[in-house]
């Protein structure tokens, strides 16, 4: 039997008890679907995520186990109609779930946004129906999922340079190159690929693939040893004569780039919502800690110094959100959100990387040594600011939008 997240939060039926609830504070102030599902995010997070997520991270250890039961409560298709097998719920409700899932593991949070809306989101919005139902519905449940391959070694943020090339033989595309950083790199069992089909046109000539794996002619590098989100393999594809169906074209020839640039807009909001889960982890791992230290007699939360440095981290966490929910709401509602959403990635990846840097300070030595989680959310945050464009990309996505309305001549 398959469910969904509606059949799910239907059956539910329980009372939220706004008492007991820490973590996203302003949750009370939304639709009751968007509290249930908190409230199930946040019970999924705290009794399979939180207990397990330093082993994940430790042995390098991917969450097969938990991944499989968020398929089975909706949450690696959350925006897919349930006709295609997801929960058919809007895009705040997926910045929701992924901050919550994220606050208890950061490495099922990358493996959750890359199959919702990397994977899932460009086929959803450019597929036909035959690919939707070879390439969407199996990827919505847990038991498969997907990733996404748009950078190479020689180019990461000028993703317009790509040079891994797509050829047409006869009714097949024949690919090379290689692709790398490849988030679910191992353990997906489908692709987007971005590859030139016209060398000539630049990034106009770049297409987007759907091809399954594994598939003749394509090997994967050695898992990469990263410094943080440990329990997400991430690998180099490597194309050498790889054949693909005609078919098999996200879209038409040459859209590629638009089709990357679009799913990236959305993913930010994913990664805005990562990010948040690991700054409110570090706030709650900071004040849990800091209630029951003691120095010079008494608890260090009572000391100003300490106090100064929860305000700022509550401060920055809490305007990272409603950036992140207010670019949701514009996605929602089909109105522009690239600069909204480059925004709201930018103030919550450094504001992950600003409370985990203070979470280990406020912890002193405990917050140096692995037996508390401060030192992992230091090292899961880095790399928020990091994919799906550095924040260096996102200042100028932000100062090109800008500069836009200003209507004044460079
Ligand atoms: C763990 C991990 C997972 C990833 N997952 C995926 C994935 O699933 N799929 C995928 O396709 N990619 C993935 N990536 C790749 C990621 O998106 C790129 O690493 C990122 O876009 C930066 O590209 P780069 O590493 O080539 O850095 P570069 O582009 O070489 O940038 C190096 C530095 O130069 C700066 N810079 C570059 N251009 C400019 C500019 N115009 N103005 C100002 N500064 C600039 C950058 O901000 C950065 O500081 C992943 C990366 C990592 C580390």
């Amino acid at each position: 039997m398959t469910f969904t997240m509606t059949t799910i939060l239907r059956s539910m039926n329980f009372a939220l008890k706004k008492s007991s609830c820490r973590g996203i504070a302003s949750i009370s102030s939304l639709s009751e679907t968007h509290q249930m599902l908190y409230k199930m995010c946040r019970d999924f997070t705290e009794s399979e995520l939180k207990p397990n997520a330093a082993k994940f991270d430790k042995e390098h250890l991917f969450p097969a186990e938990q991944i499989r039961k968020m398929g089975e409560l909706g949450l690696l298709a959350v925006e897919i109609p349930s006709e295609l097998g997801g929960s058919g719920l809007d895009y705040l409700a997926y910045a929701i779930a992924m901050e919550e899932i994220s606050r208890g593991c950061a490495s099922a949070g990358v493996i959750m946004s890359v199959n919702n809306s990397l994977y899932l989101g460009p086929i959803y919005k450019f597929g036909n129906d035959k690919q939707k139902e070879e390439f969407i519905r199996p990827f919505t449940n847990g038991q498969k999922i997907g990733c996404f391959a748009l950078s190479e070694p020689g180019n990461g943020s000028d993703a317009g340079a790509a040079s891994t090339t797509a050829t047409l033989k006869g009714s097949d595309y024949v690919l090379n190159g290689a692709k790398c950083w490849i988030t679910n790199g191992y353990e997906s069992e489908a692709a987007v690929v971005f590859a030139t089909t016209d060398k000539s046109k630049k990034h106009k000539g770049i297409s987007a693939f759907l091809i399954n794996k594994p598939c003749p002619g394509l090997t994967l590098g050695k898992k990469e040893d990263k410094l943080g989100i440990r329990g997400s393999s991430t690998c180099t594809l490597n194309f050498e004569d790889c054949p693909v169906s005609a078919e098999n074209i996200l879209g038409e020839p040459g859209m590629g780039f638009k089709i990357a640039m679009m799913t990236l807009d959305a993913g930010r909001i994913g990664i805005a919502s990562q990010a948040l889960g690991i700054a409110q982890a570090s706030l709650d791992v900071a004040i849990d800690y800091a209630s029951q230290r003691k120095a010079f007699g008494a608890s260090i939360l009572k000391l100003q110094a300490i106090q100064s440095k929860i305000a700022d981290m509550a401060l920055r966490l809490e305007s990272a959100r409603l950036l992140t929910w207010r670019a949701a709401y514009l996605k929602d509602k089909k109105q522009p959100f690239t600069k909204e959403a480059a925004m709201a990635k930018l103030a919550a990846s450094e504001a992950a990387t600003f409370n985990s840097h203070q979470c280990i300070q406020i912890l002193g030595g405990m917050g140096y040594v692995s037996d508390m989680p401060a030192e992992r959310h230091y090292r899961d945050a880095r790399i928020t600011e990091i994919y799906e464009g550095t924040s260096e990309i996102q200042r100028l996505v932000i100062a090109s939008n800008i500069i836009k309305q200003y209507n004044v001549q460079l």
